[in-house]
């Protein structure tokens, strides 16, 4: 008798240790080497650009600085200077936003977006958890992507002659 009381006590324990994780890891933000704290972010970045990384938020079409740049150069993360885009990737989408065909390998994380009653994939820098903007299937080059991408996410540096 005792050793059926024991176990199931053991039982209920791992079940309780089980969903104890399991909540964890739902809601434990996802950690990223680069970590500041909402004040430092706001310091550092500025309303548009927080309001665009840290918040998850969207530029008014048309209205980034990057959205008709065509020079040659590297795009890079607004919030900690990871290069993120190749100009030679940008494509006029005509839809508002700086569109890419691609990113450079291993900068960004994709993640599942059900906001807005849309099921999209959002874009993140994958060194400080920045929001960038969102990639679509629908590209016209052979990549078949679009990265459509808030200027205010974004640093340009201008190749050099
Ligand atoms: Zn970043």
């Amino acid at each position: 008798m005792k050793k059926i009381v024991f176990i199931v006590i053991v039982a209920c324990v791992s079940v309780t240790c089980t969903s104890t994780a399991q909540k964890n890891s739902n809601t434990k933000p996802m950690e990223f080497k680069v970590q500041k704290t909402d004040a430092q972010w706001k310091a550092k970045l500025g309303d548009i650009s927080y309001y665009i990384l840290r918040q998850k938020g969207t530029e008014r079409p048309g209205s980034g600085e990057y959205n008709l740049l065509f020079k040659e150069g590297t795009y890079t993360c607004k919030g900690c200077g990871t290069k993120l885009f190749e100009s030679n990737s940008k494509f006029n989408a005509h839809c508002g936003w700086p569109s890419f065909d691609d990113a450079i390998e291993g900068t960004v994380l994709y993640k599942t977006d059900k906001s807005l009653a849309m099921q999209r994939t959002e874009i993140l820098c994958a060194k400080c958890g920045g929001h960038l903007g969102h990639v679509f299937n629908d590209g016209p080059t052979k990549t078949g992507k679009r990265y459509c991408v808030n200027s205010a996410s974004l640093d340009f540096e201008e190749k050099e002659d």
